[in-house]
């Protein structure tokens, strides 16, 4: 059964640790509570046999659940069920349940411990780790929110058999951009997935390879965020692809493109950037781009550079990682290996004039 054994040292390891909490909160979306009923079933069984208090909270499916006054609404309800400051909140989800739920535990009562089970390939290998929590506000996304590191993360590749494609995509892009900035093994098994064509596989074998690599790819992140927890300076290097990819998703009211093909999108144009400046290999960036271009969804409308370049730079102008009125990019020097450049909008258009179409 999936999860299962994720589910049985979870339970053992918090019966051990029972005696520091009075009560288990699962946080789940509706779609999750539905298809991983069981695994909901047997956490409660769990926390009846250590005689806890356990209340499961489903929120509606999708961004528009990261907002505050969900945040309240879940706030009010373990208020009125009597849940106090030795709660343990437990996050089952993609990442807007971790987000939203990391951001509830922060604040409830000053603060709760929370536990992440991150259920989406994008949370497993990036959401669920650094501790970074928060919701949405109409002016923009994650604008409230705060640094509340989880207590632990479960991490269990079974739970990918139920994901949609597109959520697959949006992890891969994650993943791929872990291992071009620090880890050129785990690249190159991405490649061999890609030759192999067996990047969505889900069979039992082709899961516990994947879980390897997600694991590789938490490692990155996490060496990152520990080196720079308040998002200094290292932890800048997690955002390659990510100036074009916001700027992308921004132009297109978060409605265009999901996060996933923007950031793929936006790591094959830095990295013609990077090549065009002298700083990356042409033969990297054939691989960068091979590998993307394989994961990309086939066949669907996928953002032209030509079209887009002016209002793309409009948005990159505002990003909050510029500094002096030139705009921030991380850079591939190689596979493995990642730099910050500042450029003046001039010379991106300069860049990119370059591109042969
Ligand atoms: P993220 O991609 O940031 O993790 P979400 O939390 O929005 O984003 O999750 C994406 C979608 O996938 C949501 O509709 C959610 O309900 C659904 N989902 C989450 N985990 C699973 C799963 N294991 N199987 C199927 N669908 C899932
Ligand atoms: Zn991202």
């Amino acid at each position: 059964m999936i999860g299962q054994d994720l589910i049985e040292s979870l339970l053992e390891t918090e019966m051990a640790a029972s005696g520091d909490t009075a009560g288990w909160v699962l946080i789940t979306d509706q779609n999750v509570e539905r298809i991983y009923h069981r695994i909901i079933q047997d956490l409660k069984a769990g926390a009846e046999e250590l005689s806890l208090p356990f209340l499961t909270l489903a929120i509606p499916p999708g961004e528009s659940s990261k907002s505050l006054s969900k945040v309240e609404d879940l706030a009010g309800i373990m208020a009125r069920e009597g849940f106090g400051r030795k709660t343990k909140i437990i996050a089952l989800g993609g990442g807007v349940v971790g987000d939203m739920a990391g951001f509830l535990a922060s604040i409830y009562m000053r603060g709760v411990a929370y536990i992440q089970i991150p259920t989406t390939l994008l949370s497993q290998v990036d959401s669920s780790i650094g501790g970074k929590t928060g919701v949405n506000l109409l002016e923009g996304k994650n604008l409230l929110g705060s640094f509340y590191p989880p207590k632990s993360v479960w991490i269990d590749g079974n739970f990918l058999t139920t994901l949609k494609r597109e959520d697959w995509i949006n992890g891969y892009g994650e993943l791929l951009k872990h291992g071009i900035i620090k880890d050129p093994q785990l690249f190159t098994d991405l490649e061999r997935k890609l030759q192999q064509n067996s990047l969505f596989d889900t069979d039992s074998r082709s899961l516990e390879r994947l879980t390897l690599l997600i694991l590789k790819g938490i490692s990155v992140k996490q060496e990152i965020v520990e080196a720079d927890e308040k998002e200094e300076g290292l932890r800048r290097l997690l955002n390659y692809g990510h100036t074009f990819g916001h700027a992308l998703e921004a132009l297109y009211h978060y409605q265009g493109y999901s996060h996933g093909t923007a950031v793929l999108k936006g790591m094959i144009w830095e990295g013609e950037m990077a090549l065009h400046l002298g700083i990356l290999n042409k033969e990297d960036f054939r691989r960068i781009r091979a590998l993307i271009e394989g994961i990309l969804p086939q066949g669907s409308a996928l953002p032209s550079l030509e079209k887009d370049l002016e209002a793309l730079i409009h948005y990159m102008k505002r990003d909050k990682k510029n500094r002096n009125r030139k705009i921030s990019f991380i850079l591939p020097e190689k596979i493995g290996k990642v730099r910050e450049e500042f450029l003046e909008e001039e010379k991106l258009r300069e860049i990119l004039a370059k591109r042969k179409i």
